[in-house]
């Protein structure tokens, strides 16, 4: 698995979309004219309230949904990790982290990747008998596995009791900041969203509403505008 990425190609972007617009059936759209840029090893949460069409776009970006209008550019290595970990019940832990998986040492890749996130010891474990902790980590193997350069993350914390979820919250932060790939993480939870990502975009009516950095350790010069801005 890749180092640390040139600063020079972080500044890349590795995800463009232009005017996107989907609708389902004869229901208003969903996604109307949205712009979106990400660029390479940016960490990026997506909030919005329910039905604003957050998963829609995701699944656009990961090429599972249908063809859209408008134009989207993506990376061709891209790996997704959705609420559910969606492992296949028949194959070991280990063979879902490997399944499609082209090169000769993919056994010895997958081995790697679930040692990462801490699975070393469930490699023939049968998915049915992971926690659910476990089974989210090994959901994140096999998106890491394939050295994304574009991780998109559909509410991935949001089905775990709240250990887990802090833990696999900080795995998914030391993953990033060891591959460095683009991350879309989608979550309802602002403190989640300011924990871990370094911008932050509200979806509504369609659109990139909001578009906000993120960064915590720069110091303050001016009086808090949220507070002002929630008295006025
Ligand atoms: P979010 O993830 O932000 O909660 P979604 O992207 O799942 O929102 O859904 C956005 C809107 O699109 C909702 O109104 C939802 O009902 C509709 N929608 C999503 N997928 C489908 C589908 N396959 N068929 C019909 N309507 C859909
Ligand atoms: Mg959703």
């Amino acid at each position: 698995m890749n180092a640390h990425p040139p600063l020079t190609s972080i500044q890349q972007p590795v995800v463009q979309v232009s005017n996107l617009v989907r609708s389902f059936g004869k229901g208003p759209n969903v996604l109307d004219g949205l712009d979106l840029s990400i660029r390479a090893g940016e960490f990026v949460a997506l909030l919005g309230r329910s039905g604003s069409g957050k998963s829609t776009l995701l699944r656009t970006l990961a090429g599972l949904d249908a063809a859209p209008a408008g134009t989207v550019t993506v990376p061709a290595e891209r790996a997704v990790v959705f609420q559910e970990p969606r492992l296949v019940p028949w194959k070991t832990v280990r063979a879902n982290v490997a399944l499609g998986l082209r090169m000769a040492d993919a056994q010895e890749r997958a081995v790697a990747a679930l040692t990462e996130v801490g699975l070393g010891h469930r490699l023939e474990a049968w998915p049915l008998t992971l926690s659910g902790g476990e089974a989210q980590r090994a959901a994140l193997a096999r998106a890491l596995v394939r050295e994304p350069k574009l991780l998109l993350l559909d509410e991935p914390f949001a089905a775990l009791d709240a250990l887990t979820r802090l833990k696999t919250q900080k795995l998914v932060a030391a993953l990033w900041r060891a591959h460095r790939p683009a991350v879309l993480l989608v979550t309802h939870d602002v403190d989640e969203a300011l924990l871990l990502a370094d911008r932050a975009l509200v979806l509504d009516q369609g659109r990139i509403a909001l578009d906000l950095r993120i960064d915590l350790e720069r110091p303050r010069r001016h009086a808090d505008p949220g507070f002002a801005s929630l008295r006025s």
